[in-house]
């Protein structure tokens, strides 16, 4: 970890920090890059090799929780799915799914600039 922008420019001289200070920067020896379109191919065979079905153009409107291991999922055109349960991973749309239900993800914003 380097505190601040002296420190920052010290262990990485090619950086261009244009003289900011409140710059912190870490080194992570073990980071590497995924190919987006592998990872999710790769996720994707996983998935259909456990029986589940990939819905694309699916946009969900609203999820009805309906007690202990049930759950609707309404998408568009009034289709709705059911399970014992979903794993929403909407990114930055997520706490519109969430609000609805009541239960909302506390967001922390931060700007982060990477150097490979
Ligand atoms: C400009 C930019 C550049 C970036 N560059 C990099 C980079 O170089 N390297 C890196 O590692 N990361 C990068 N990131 C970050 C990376 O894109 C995110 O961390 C990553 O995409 C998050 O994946 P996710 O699956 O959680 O969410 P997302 O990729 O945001 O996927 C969420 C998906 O949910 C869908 N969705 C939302 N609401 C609904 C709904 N109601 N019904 C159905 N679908 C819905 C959205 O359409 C979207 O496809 C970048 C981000 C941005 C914005």
């Amino acid at each position: 970890m380097f505190r601040g922008g002296p420190a920052v420019s010290a262990a990485f001289p090619s950086l261009r920090l244009g003289g900011r200070a409140a710059v912190d920067g870490v080194l992570d020896r073990g980071g590497g890059i995924i190919m987006a379109d592998k990872a999710l191919s790769a996720a994707r065979a996983a998935a259909a090799a456990r029986g589940c079905s990939v819905l694309d153009g699916f946009p969900v409107e609203k999820i009805v929780p309906r007690g202990a291991g049930a759950v609707d999922v309404v998408g568009g055109g009034g289709r709705t799915l059911s399970a014992r349960g979903v794993v929403i991973c909407a990114g930055a749309w997520t706490n519109k799914l969430l609000e609805p239900i009541g239960s909302v993800l506390a967001e922390n914003s931060s700007l982060l600039e990477t150097a490979f």
